[in-house]
């Protein structure tokens, strides 16, 4: 196993071999060398920093150094630092000569399941989050979330924090994984945690006080309330206090038993600034970031998630985030930007308005839980998608537009066609595409068709909002 390691130390230009171990500058991560290693060594104690090293190899675009396992060399000291919860595994190479044997398995499984992502663009996986999901696919690991003063938002995941730097304003991961899995639903998130977080910043750090009503200050004296029960009096302790005992500053009498002269009820507060007294401040919080003052109930509540990778997940990060299904379609035909796609229909609008009696008709097709299709074809998958995308194709025009907002969502727009010429060719597809996921599919994904004519008071959001809220059930179309 031993040629197939390579250290990896942290300053550039240093490539002095390490005992009987090759070695690699950090700035040597794009050679042959590096690429064809299996295992890559860190050594703490080595030249440079190991930390920075490891950020340099997840930071780097190439999946087949940044998916590389990566193993601490340990001194006998085990430190239990972050930098040990974040690489692959540790060797302790005094205690242990030789590689301890249920790493090389680790490692060999690590190797096989990179290698079966390695292809990938010439320049390498451009996207963070498609870098992350990768890795968190290759390893299957459950990511916990871990308090941190390190990081702005209050929590790190330590195997994750070197992907994105050690800079305060490096990109939040625990955001990143919330998309990961709410818009992509390539994972799935576990309760972990409740947290605050500042509402303009993000920031987790938030100082809670209590201040005055009237001038805001936070200089307050906070003190029990005595009452007397013989005068009715009622004041701040401190004000009973005659030495060790309690003397009533109004009757002059001496306060002995509790419940029997006396009670005390609420505390009370004084203001330092202002001198009002109050029974209850105003709670604020105050951010250690951006520093902004805000009442608690602005700031944002999040739940702070442990991840896996989705079935779907496995598969997007084989093939890519932005899916089979959109990569088999855009090889038929020109899928439009849904942006573009957005103001080409605003202009279509203004069109029709303006010249009548120009009709044109958006579609809007919306598959609920298409991942069903990658979790039981899984591989096989391709083959339907691209049956669907020769249906899909054969409605539409040379002359109409095609968009998808992601890989469950397709629009359409049928110029100079009435929803009457369209519904046709629209009724034929929905049940064709319906029966093809019936066919393959034990559990088949809804496929549901929206058709609107285009006009000013057409706003597509809301259409797609309605189309996808609706969800499984038909949907029939306003005419
Ligand atoms: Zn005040
Ligand atoms: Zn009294
Ligand atoms: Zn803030």
């Amino acid at each position: 196993m031993r040629d197939a390691l390579l250290v990896v130390h942290g300053v550039p230009d240093d490539a002095t071999p390490h005992g009987d171990f090759e070695s690699a500058a950090i700035d040597a991560l794009g050679s042959e060398r590096a690429r064809t290693a299996s295992v890559f060594l860190l050594d703490p104690r080595g030249s440079g920093d190991a930390e920075t090293a490891l950020r340099d190899i997840r930071g780097h675009r190439s999946p087949a150094i940044y998916l590389k396992p990566v193993v601490l060399l340990a001194d006998g000291v085990g430190r239990g630092g972050a930098l040990e919860r974040a690489v692959d595994g540790v060797w302790d190479i005094l205690k242990n000569p030789e590689a301890p044997p249920g790493l090389a398995s680790k490692v060999e499984r690590l190797r096989q399941r990179a290698d079966a992502m390695a292809m990938t663009a010439p320049e390498g996986d451009t996207q963070l989050a498609f870098r992350i999901l990768r890795f968190m696919a290759t390893r299957e690991a459950v990511y916990e979330p871990e308090p941190t003063i390190e990081s702005p938002s209050g929590y790190r995941y330590p195997p994750l924090d070197p992907f994105v730097g050690g800079d305060v304003d490096r990109p939040d991961v625990g955001e990143l994984l919330a998309s990961l899995e709410s818009d992509h639903r390539v994972l799935e998130g576990q309760f972990a945690a409740r947290a605050y977080a500042c509402t303009h910043c993000g920031c987790g750090f938030l100082n809670f006080v209590e201040v005055c009503p009237d001038c805001g200050s936070a200089n307050l004296v906070e003190d029990e309330t005595v009452h007397h029960y013989r005068c009715g009096y009622v004041a701040p302790l401190r004000e009973f206090r005659r030495g060790n005992s309690l003397m009533c500053p109004k009757c002059e009498k001496e306060l002995q038993h509790i419940g029997v002269d006396y009670d005390k009820p609420s505390p009370i507060y004084d203001c330092n600034e202002c001198r009002l007294r109050f029974p209850e401040p105003e709670v604020t919080t105050a951010c250690y970031r951006c520093r902004r003052i805000t009442p608690p109930e602005s700031q944002v509540q999040r739940t702070i998630k442990s991840y896996v990778v989705s079935p779907f997940g496995f598969n997007a990060a084989r093939y890519g985030l932005d899916s089979l299904f959109v990569s088999v379609l855009q090889k038929r035909m020109q899928l439009f930007e849904y942006g573009v796609f957005k103001q080409f229909l605003a202009a279509e609008a203004n069109r029709v308005e303006r010249y009548p009696p120009a009709t044109s008709t958006l579609v809007v097709m919306y598959f609920d839980q298409i991942e069903q299709i990658y979790l039981e074809l899984g591989s096989r998958s391709r083959e339907l998608f691209e049956e669907i995308a020769v249906e899909l194709s054969s409605i539409v025009r040379e002359s109409d537009l095609l968009s998808s907002r992601n890989e469950s969502l397709f629009l359409a727009l049928f110029a100079q066609t009435s929803i009457e010429q369209v519904r046709p060719a629209v009724d034929r597809l929905r049940a064709t595409v319906d029966n093809l996921l019936r066919v393959a599919l034990k559990t088949p994904p809804s496929f549901t068709v929206a058709v609107h004519p285009v006009g000013d008071d057409l706003d597509v959001d809301t259409v797609v909002a309605e189309l996808v809220a609706k969800g499984g059930s038909p949907i029939g179309s306003r005419s």
